[in-house]
């Protein structure tokens, strides 16, 4: 049974293995000439700037999807590194008691609450509760059962679930506390304002970051010494090994449908591949809305396309330089206030930096070179987007004119930096709207909601139409690497369980 796949990022990859591993047979459709999608990195001269990932959850066996991913990937082949620092965050009002201003989020607990401790006594109280959470987390499964499909499961095993009660009732404990209502409670100034700058300003969830810092400490969370790119090729090997097709330079656009049931895709230069089953692992809104021409919608879904229900996840403005020195002393990721304010041609103001000196990874650049990458988040990524296809003259002027603004910010912390620049790289969200399709150039799919244990209003099906599913980091908010491998093992389950075949995995 032939079952056609659009998009070769890590989802698509994942559906194609799982697939071929049960006896259907997939090709992958795929409009840019690599695979990875947003998972991914590219060359210039002697360097490799990476677009992608910074840390990949359940890179070692304490995280429960190191087993998804071996059952794709051969994972002591990575070299994975865990960082002591997560980052460097340095405030602007208040130094610590010993008139320092930067604060280090150490990713070992014990030093994390060793440094918080000494650094605030004043707030053992709260310290000691942040901690014991994390330790909490620790000792959950999370997430839970993650090799099943909760509704294709008979109903004597989703009482297994019970077990799980304990999680959802620390969910529902701490899903309210965000960065901001930590940081009220703190009485140590340079702490409380640590705490209001975690994120930039903003008011996140807590689990956001003590999640992540809960698998930090078990070295859960690393990162792929070689890059995003090499990552993906990864899961490309074995899915090619597995006997999987892929076309490459091959942008789906139209799902063919007829009687309620997909039944193809066609090409941009007109070729028309029949296939039993469809699966989109490509984007939302261009699936639904050009794809498949906006035919098959709900309330839900139209509420979604207006972003009523869930925000879409912020798109990058990411300038890469290639540095001829190493500046091996600097930390890997700093986030530091800018030494003048930045404003993005697309409206954004931005008072502080975020920059990550890939100094840690040596097949990114030659001995004694460096990448370094300074990110800014955006909102308004169809600024860029509309810019760029209007007046793509004008668009290069904008983002150059922008990239030099940061150089001449970044010179004030990394002194000499633009006389060290040998490759530029700027990559806005229109890039990544060009090379993924993703709606408004969205690295991550939907942002969570505030309740970010609240289910997920995106389905893997869609009303209406059979023999099609979706996968990816749309389907789950929050997106991420976890997600785009989870969404694809959920939708060849469902494929599994539909004709009567039980899913297996082979190696
Ligand atoms: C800067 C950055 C940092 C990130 N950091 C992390 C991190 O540290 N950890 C983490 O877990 N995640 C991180 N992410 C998010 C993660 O990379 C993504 O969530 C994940 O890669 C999404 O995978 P996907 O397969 O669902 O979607 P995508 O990667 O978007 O793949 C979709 C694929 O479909 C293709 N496609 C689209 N339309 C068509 C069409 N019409 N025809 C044919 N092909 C089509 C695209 O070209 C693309 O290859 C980061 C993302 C970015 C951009």
């Amino acid at each position: 049974m032939k079952i056609n796949i659009i998009g070769a990022g890590v989802a698509g990859l994942s559906a194609g293995c799982y697939l071929q591993m049960n006896g259907f047979e997939t090709e992958i459709f795929e409009k840019h000439s690599h695979p990875g999608g947003l998972c991914t990195s590219w060359k210039r001269g002697e360097y490799t700037f990476d677009g992608g990932i910074h840390w990949i959850l359940g890179s070692n066996p304490s995280n429960p999807f190191y087993l998804l991913w071996s059952e794709l990937i051969d994972m002591p082949s990575i070299e994975f590194l865990n960082h002591d620092v997560r980052m460097d965050l340095e405030v602007k009002d208040n130094p610590d008691r010993y008139g320092n201003k930067v604060f280090h989020l150490y990713t070992n607990l014990d030093r994390l609450s060793s440094y918080l401790m000494d650094l605030a006594p004043e707030d053992s109280a709260v310290i000691k509760k942040l901690i014991r959470s994390m330790r909490k987390i620790q000792g959950y499964e999370i997430p839970p059962m993650i090799r099943s499909v909760p509704g294709l499961l008979p109903f004597w095993q989703k009482i297994k679930f019970v077990k799980h009660l304990p999680l959802l009732f620390f969910m529902m404990r701490w899903k309210k506390e965000t960065n901001l209502t930590i940081a009220r409670k703190l009485k140590n100034p340079f702490l409380r304002e640590v705490f209001q700058l975690l994120f930039d300003g903003d008011e996140v969830p807590l689990l956001v970051i003590t999640l992540p810092l809960a698998f930090n400490d078990k070295l859960g969370v690393g990162y792929p010494v070689g890059g995003s790119l090499n990552f993906a090729r990864k899961i490309e090997e074995r899915y090619f090994g597995l006997g999987g097709k892929i076309r490459y330079n091959s942008a789906v656009d139209e799902i063919v449908t007829e009687n309620g049931r997909a039944t193809g895709v066609v090409l941009s230069d007109g070729t028309k591949f029949p296939s039993a089953i469809t699966i989109s692992a490509a984007d939302w809104h261009y699936t639904l809305f050009t794809a498949l021409k906006g035919k098959y919608t709900n309330k839900t879904i139209l509420a979604l396309k207006e972003r009523r229900n869930l925000e879409v996840y912020y798109s990058i403005f990411l300038l890469s330089l290639g540095v001829s020195r190493s500046f091996s002393d600097f930390p890997h990721m700093m986030n530091f206030p800018a030494a003048r304010e930045l404003v993005s041609p697309d409206g954004t103001r931005y008072s502080r930096i975020e920059v990550h000196c890939y100094n840690y990874d040596p097949t990114l650049a030659p001995k004694g070179k460096c990448v370094v990458a300074v990110k800014f988040y955006s909102k308004n990524g169809d600024y860029w987007i509309g810019l760029r296809s209007s007046d793509p003259e004008e668009y290069k002027r904008q983002k150059t004119a922008f990239a030099e603004e940061i150089i001449g910010n970044l010179e004030e912390k990394f002194s000499g930096i633009r006389d060290a620049i040998e490759e530029t790289d700027i990559a806005t969200p229109a890039t990544y709207h060009r090379y993924t399709n993703n709606w408004q150039g969205s690295t991550q799919g939907w942002l969570p909601g505030k309740n970010i244990i609240a289910p997920s209003p995106v389905d893997n099906v869609i009303p209406g139409l059979q023999d099609f599913y979706l996968a990816g980091q749309w389907t789950l908010p929050g997106g991420g690497l976890p997600v785009a491998i989870k969404t694809a093992r959920t939708v060849a389950q469902m494929i599994c369980h539909k004709y009567h075949k039980p899913f297996v995995v082979s190696k």
